[in-house]
């Protein structure tokens, strides 16, 4: 059998793939197993930020794997205490908690958040606000915090202690009550649509959350590690959260997942509270060490939203393009007409991996993917959307 008939024989049938098996790599392309060549704009969506194979990334790593390759947690770990001695100090917060992934990062905020309301005020506040076309995993408890219907089906009963707001304060304070101990926001919703949060409603909602003794938690687990020109998205709104969830492009192509507390909530967790026999696995923050210390850089930053600025031009002169909705390297395509997800196979057999976001074409490139594979993305694309 090959590849994709053991792959509908023997793995759950939960994802629509494409009908690709990638074999290796190079910064922004990707090759199959028959040696085609695709460009690769939404790197594993938004994981291999700095594209496939970098050559300093795989260095690290695999010093790292040929060093120790895994200890428990009884251990310390050098490389995932120099991981969040980063993290604190580029983002000004105070403490990390590890994870293997986005939802288990989510998890962790939301048990910080009850835990804080639990030890302050005793049992029964202990809602969280999280907001219509969010998604924050996949986990009882994430879909759970996920606003969209569709995912609130099936896997009943879902955790209790959610509500659904829109993306405006009225909405927030109509449900604000002495039960609510959190509002979890995407500065940027990925999933949903490329939805970009209005700068004023979230620095209302910074205040009023101060005001309240409510926890602001930001899930930057797609928004995060430069993808929105910023090392974390928050920064373009001036404001900081109380809790911060990163995942996705941090590794830079291994599974990691990290909440990050303020000094208010740094003591919160004790042993025994939260765990995970994975996390801060030593080579896995290798690749994270080696990411953050590449993307947390002013001028590479810089170059993210240039890049940003340059493609949503070009992207809006093509037949066929509505709108572009972008913050740096997150770019949402609304199209005239046409199903999203049809243009993307059809750009998929043109050689383009490019992903979908509700009814928007979505590209997350590699951070690091330079301007000439940038004019050719949208070549393809332009070629795509002139067929039929
Ligand atoms: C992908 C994503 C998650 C879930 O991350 P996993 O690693 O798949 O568990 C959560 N929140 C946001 C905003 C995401 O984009």
């Amino acid at each position: 059998m090959n590849t994709k008939e053991l792959d509908n024989n023997y793995i759950m049938h939960t994802y629509g793939r494409y009908d690709v098996a990638l074999k290796s790599g190079k910064g922004c392309t990707a090759y199959d197993e028959d040696g085609k060549r695709y460009l690769d704009v939404s790197s594993g969506i938004g994981v291999n930020s700095l594209g496939y194979c970098d050559d300093g990334w795989v260095k690290a790593v695999s010093a790292q794997a040929a060093e120790i390759q895994h200890m428990s947690n009884y251990f310390y770990c050098g490389q995932a205490s120099r991981l969040a001695e980063k993290l604190c100090t580029l983002t000004g917060l105070s403490k990390v908690c590890f994870s293997n992934s986005g939802a288990e990062a989510n998890e962790c905020a939301i048990k910080v958040a009850r835990k804080y309301s639990f030890d302050k005020y005793g049992k029964g506040r202990d809602e969280i606000i999280s907001l219509h076309d969010s998604f924050h995993g996949r986990t009882v408890t994430t879909l759970s915090a996920t606003g969209q219907d569709v995912f609130h089906n099936y896997f009943f009963p879902f955790t209790e202690g959610f509500k659904y707001a829109d993306a405006d304060i009225e909405s927030v304070k109509s449900l604000i009550s002495d039960k609510t101990c959190a509002v979890l926001i995407e500065c940027v919703q990925g999933e949903g649509g490329v939805n970009i949060l209005d700068k004023d409603f979230v620095k209302e909602l910074r205040q009023l959350c101060d005001e309240k003794d409510i926890l602001l938690i930001a899930d930057e687990v797609q928004t995060g590690i430069g993808r929105t020109g910023k090392l974390y998205c928050f920064e373009n709104y001036d404001i900081t959260p109380d809790l911060v969830t990163s995942a996705k492009g941090l590794g830079g192509g291994l599974p990691i997942g990290v909440c990050l507390c303020n000094k208010k909530l740094e003591d919160v967790m004790q042993p025994s509270t939260h765990g995970s026999t994975f996390a801060a696995n030593p080579v896995v923050c290798a690749g994270a060490n080696y990411v953050l210390d590449t993307v947390a850089d002013r001028a590479f930053l810089d170059e993210v939203n240039k890049k940003g600025e340059y493609l949503k031009e070009k992207l809006l002169k093509l037949d066929g393009v509505k709108s572009v909705r972008n913050l740096g390297l997150m770019v949402g395509i609304e199209l005239e007409d046409g199903d999203a997800h049809e243009v993307a196979l059809r750009c998929v057999k043109n050689g383009l991996l490019i992903i979908t976001a509700k009814s928007l074409l979505r590209m997350l490139p590699p951070l690091n993917i330079t301007y000439s594979e940038l004019d050719e993305a949208v070549e393809i694309l332009a070629k795509t959307l002139k067929e039929e």
